[in-house]
């Protein structure tokens, strides 16, 4: 197979963690026959540097042009003093926005050889943790009008928050077609007791339900889900919410599995073409020091292999390669166990190493 990868860096550890994952998507190209031909991009902090733009149209265009983009991460304390629509985050957004992928799929698993990593006690992780949260990318209040105006001698600022019902139709969809997948249950959370988009949101759900008898629906607010994610997790399989709610909660069920550095994350729209980004952004504060965990965006190219490409075997190759290394005790600082006893059976490794590991453990057909 040969495909056209666009290839975001961006800024921070993205660099890092992205050639890491070019590497495993190499090998993989090596050991099944595939040729992958990458398409660099620039978006974010960098961009803005290049072009006084945190996405110009040109790179944009080169990631519509591919048949899938893999970005590490942007943004930078550089960049925070800018204007709204020129900061690098910006660029993220009119990227999800113009790929039209409003779909975003963020798995909470907890590999078992890091059970001791989560902050959760020994008991609840006992229970388990796989859960997904499909998350609408492109509405919501990220994506409505923003302004700030003198009101009455003092600042007052505004973000609108808007959905329509196709809008919430066509995510709800996707919530039911994941759970119809996995253990058919899907959570619809919202914050329906105090907004009216959420009120339309509950009852959209409600009204597709009907279609998908197979699946249980149940509702919950927004601020009990996030009690709920760390006092029983087990209790999740899909949980569907709106963009905002999507972003904190994801975060939040990211670190009860050990670390935000292992997380992936798909954002599709209507066709193959997809975003694969780790969920978290481009931590300054170890960029360039090579120590970050490279985990979450080599799954992010797993995700790429699997749902754009329709290649599960190369991607189940990889996952069996991460696990594989973390069997071997190898971590970077970011999953090394708290406790000293645990410590010992683990070698910490950084970030080149890990990707280096997993390349090394990669074998067909595991
Ligand atoms: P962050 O996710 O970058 O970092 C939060 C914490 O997690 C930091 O301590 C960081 O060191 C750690 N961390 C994150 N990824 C890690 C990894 N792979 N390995 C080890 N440790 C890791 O969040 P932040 O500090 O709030 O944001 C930093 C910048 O990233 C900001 O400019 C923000 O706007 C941006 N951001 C970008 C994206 C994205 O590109 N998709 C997402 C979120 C935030």
């Amino acid at each position: 197979m040969e495909k056209n990868i666009a290839v975001i860096r961006g800024d921070g550890i993205g660099p890092e963690i992205a050639n890491e994952a070019i590497g495993v998507l190499d090998r993989v190209a090596e050991l099944y026959g595939h040729k992958w031909n990458y398409t660099d991009a620039d978006m974010g902090g960098c961009a803005i540097d290049k072009y006084g733009d945190p996405l110009p149209q040109s790179e944009l265009d080169k990631c519509l042009a591919s048949d899938s983009v893999l970005l590490g991460a942007v943004g930078g304390n550089k960049w925070n003093s800018m204007p709204g629509d020129k900061r690098p985050e910006k660029g993220l957004l009119r990227l999800r926005e113009g790929m039209g992928v409003y779909s975003n799929n963020r798995p909470a698993k907890i590999w078992p050889q890091l059970a001791s990593a989560s902050p959760l006690n020994a008991d609840i992780v006992s229970r388990g943790i796989d859960f997904i949260i499909v998350r609408e990318l492109i509405g919501g209040i990220y994506f409505g009008s923003h302004t700030t105006n003198e009101v009455d001698g003092e600042k007052v600022a505004v973000d609108e928050l808007r959905y329509s019902e196709s809008e919430i139709e066509r995510i709800g969809r996707i919530g039911f077609e994941t759970a119809l997948k996995r253990g058919k249950k899907l959570c619809s959370v919202e914050k329906s007791n105090v907004l009216d988009s959420s009120r339309l949101w509950k009852a959209t759900m409600h009204r597709l339900a009907e279609e998908y008898p197979e699946v249980e629906l149940t509702d919950m607010l927004v601020d009990n889900c996030a009690m709920q994610i760390v006092k029983n997790p087990a209790q999740f399989d899909v949980v569907v919410t709106e963009n905002m709610f999507g972003d904190i909660l994801s975060d939040e069920a990211s670190m009860i599995t050990g670390s935000i550095g292992m997380i992936p994350s798909s954002s599709l729209g209507d066709g193959t073409c997809g975003l694969y980004e780790p969920i978290h952004g481009s931590a300054p504060d170890i960029a360039g020091m090579d120590i970050a965990n490279p985990i979450g965006t080599i799954l992010s190219a797993a995700m790429m292999l699997r749902f754009s490409f329709d290649l599960a075997d190369e991607a189940d190759a990889i996952e069996s390669a991460v696990g594989a290394v973390l069997d071997k005790g190898y971590r970077t600082a970011d999953i090394m166990p708290a406790d000293e006893n645990e410590q010992k059976k683990c070698q910490k490794v950084g970030c080149r190493e890990m990707g280096n590991l997993i390349k090394e453990n990669l074998t067909k057909g595991r």
